[in-house]
């Protein structure tokens, strides 16, 4: 979220004046890097450096034998008392254990990393289906109001939970316990960790959001080592965190316009979601761009099928001539589950004909599966992690529910097939918690404060939302016994305790105090609101990240790695183990 961009550099100048004490070297010790896999090696001195004093080697050798070529040295970065080696595009190619060495002659930096292989390929496709912030309550209540609950038994298990291999995933990021969509993303797209806010890169010290050192992402890999097809699909704008982070390498996430021409050089065969405003020369209706180029028209003219609409993207995905998709279908974020299905609230009136995300992925596989290499398709379901900071739960739920749908239309199109990796997984938890349900049968206690409504244990009992429809969903929130979804993080807000069916929960307004936030005054006049005071800084606007391990499930083959709990950046190797991405390979090839 932007309105955090205060709070990340707040962490980056604290991240700075901690690694002024020594050099730092990127990658990070301890990185973990695919055998053959590009990354960018960057030592930054605390002070100015003497360029012959400077000794850089890995495993004895030095740095310029073993990598093929010399750093460039910048003697003052940013025009500051700092001096910089940044080597470009490197590799190692043979795994093992690279102890590294950097020394300015006075003071000396030592760093492990480990660089692994992989067996052969086992898997034609890999399908990593994200759920941006779908913490454990989430999927609970998802699988309560799509499969129903009887004396204490699901009367039916979610597609996602149905899978024969789970993991625990810790999330922090290299900067911090508590990591955003952009890293988080990043290490399952990269393998390498990083800070809060960038993406495809290690977070340097320098200004330039574009300058830092780079880290080969799956997209990549996979399309420059094995010739396969790349799918992003998403209902957020396709330039948010986690999408952006299948090719982007970007310090700074709000780089929409940048983010939109990497994705033009990256060319992924299927890109889809929202933020089509973006991608508008400057002089149109409702573009975000600062120029006048029209990606719309670029995309085109490089064979592209363009579709605004679900309608139009249906149709061009069954023509058997469509080899790569890109469909836009709201100017910003696409409306939620709950919103464009049963409510028509948010943008739905303005985009009546957005797909939904099972439609898109179908889309997608269909243009995918046309060739013949395989191909890596993400998916997001992105709006439960916004409408969770929203303290709107009940639009979270339901887009738990059209991810697990998804999860089921992969699962079935993959099942005969027998040749693909499904990954379901969250990058990064809500402290959300459920703790019984709300009573708002008003014909009982008809004064009591809305928190009296709240049952807890045996009073909670189970809720009553009606039969769920053959999607999953019960046609109407706005039931008698509702779930009690709470989050631990609070800013300042107007608790009803109710449904918002008038639109997206908005619970705090810019306060009087430039960059801070009050409780949003719409909500005080509902019955028996009540201000709630928050347990956060009055910067913070929403409900924030939490730092618990995400669960991640998984079938078909390259699965078996996936038990036990492991660090985020592990499960790109999962995936670069299961195509095979770090085979020894022919001499000179790449
Ligand atoms: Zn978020």
């Amino acid at each position: 979220m932007p309105r955090f961009a205060a709070a990340a550099v707040a962490i980056f100048v604290l991240f700075f004046a901690l690694s002024a004490q020594a050099q730092t070297v990127y990658p990070i010790d301890r990185a973990e890097i695919l055998a053959g896999a590009r990354f960018d090696f960057k030592v930054e001195f605390p002070g100015l450096a003497d360029p012959a004093a400077i000794k850089v080697t890995l495993n004895g050798e030095d740095y310029a034998k073993t990598f093929g070529k010399a750093a460039a040295f910048v003697e003052r970065e940013d025009g500051k008392e700092q001096s910089a080696l940044i080597l470009h595009d490197v590799v190692l190619a043979q795994p093992g254990t690279y102890r590294v060495l950097v020394s300015n002659g006075t003071t000396r930096r030592e760093l492990t990393w480990t660089v692994y292989g992989t067996g052969p390929r086992k898997a034609k496709n890999v399908v990593l289906l994200i759920g941006d912030g779908m913490s454990p309550a989430h999927r609970v209540a998802a699988r309560l109001l799509a499969k129903g609950i009887a004396e204490g038994k699901a009367r039916g298990k979610l597609a996602m939970d149905d899978m024969p291999q789970m993991l625990l995933v810790a999330t922090a990021g290299s900067d911090s316990v508590i990591t955003d969509s952009a890293n988080s993303a990043s290490a399952y797209a990269t393998g390498h960790k990083s800070a809060v806010n960038a993406m495809g890169v290690y977070a340097d010290r320098t200004i330039d959001p574009l300058d830092d050192p780079k880290v080969e992402n799956i997209t990549s890999l996979v399309q420059r080592r094995l010739g396969m097809a790349v799918g992003i699909v998403t209902n957020t704008e396709i330039e948010d965190a986690t999408p952006a982070a299948m090719v982007a390498h970007v310090r700074r996430r709000a780089e929409y316009d940048r983010i939109v021409e990497q994705f033009f050089a990256a060319k992924p065969d299927v890109l889809m979601g929202g933020g089509l405003a973006n991608f508008l020369p400057k002089s149109a209706h409702g573009s975000k761009r600062k120029d006048e180029t029209d990606f719309l028209e670029k995309f085109r003219a490089s064979g592209y099928a363009v579709a605004l609409t679900g309608p139009e993207m249906n149709a061009l995905a069954a023509a058997p001539e469509t080899k790569r998709l890109l469909g836009l279908f709201t100017l910003g974020n696409m409306d939620g589950a709950l919103d464009r299905k049963f409510l028509k609230r948010g943008t739905v009136p303005k985009f009546p004909e957005q797909p939904d995300l099972t439609e898109q992925v179908r889309a997608a596989l269909n243009v995918l599966a046309r060739n013949e290499a395989g191909f890596f398709l993400m998916v997001e379901s992105g709006m439960i992690d916004k409408y969770t900071h929203l303290l709107d739960m009940e639009r979270a739920v339901y887009d738990t529910i059209m991810l697990d749908n998804v999860v089921r239309l992969v699962r079935d199109w993959s099942e005969p097939r027998g040749d693909t990796l499904i990954l379901v997984v969250a990058d990064h938890n809500h402290p959300i918690g459920l703790v019984g349900t709300i009573d708002d049968d008003m014909s009982k206690d008809a004064v009591a404060p809305l928190r009296e409504r709240v049952r807890v244990y045996e009073r909670a009992g189970f809720p009553n939302y009606p039969a769920p429809d053959a999607e999953g969903y019960p046609e109407r929130v706005d039931v008698s016994r509702r779930l009690a979804l709470f989050s631990a993080s609070l800013p300042d807000h107007y608790e009803t305790l109710r449904p918002k069916l008038d639109g997206p929960n908005d619970p705090t307004a810019p306060g009087t105090q430039e960059g801070t936030f009050v409780a949003n005054e719409r909500y005080k006049s509902v019955p028996g609101a009540a201000l709630r005071l928050g347990n956060l800084p009055a910067m913070i606007n929403a409900d924030v990240h939490s730092g618990e391990d995400v669960i991640l499930t998984a079938t078909g083959p390259g699965s078996e790695r996936v038990h036990g709990q492991m660090e985020n950046t592990e499960v790109f190797r999962i995936i670069a183990e299961a195509l095979g991405l770090g085979q020894a390979r022919a001499a000179g090839s790449q």
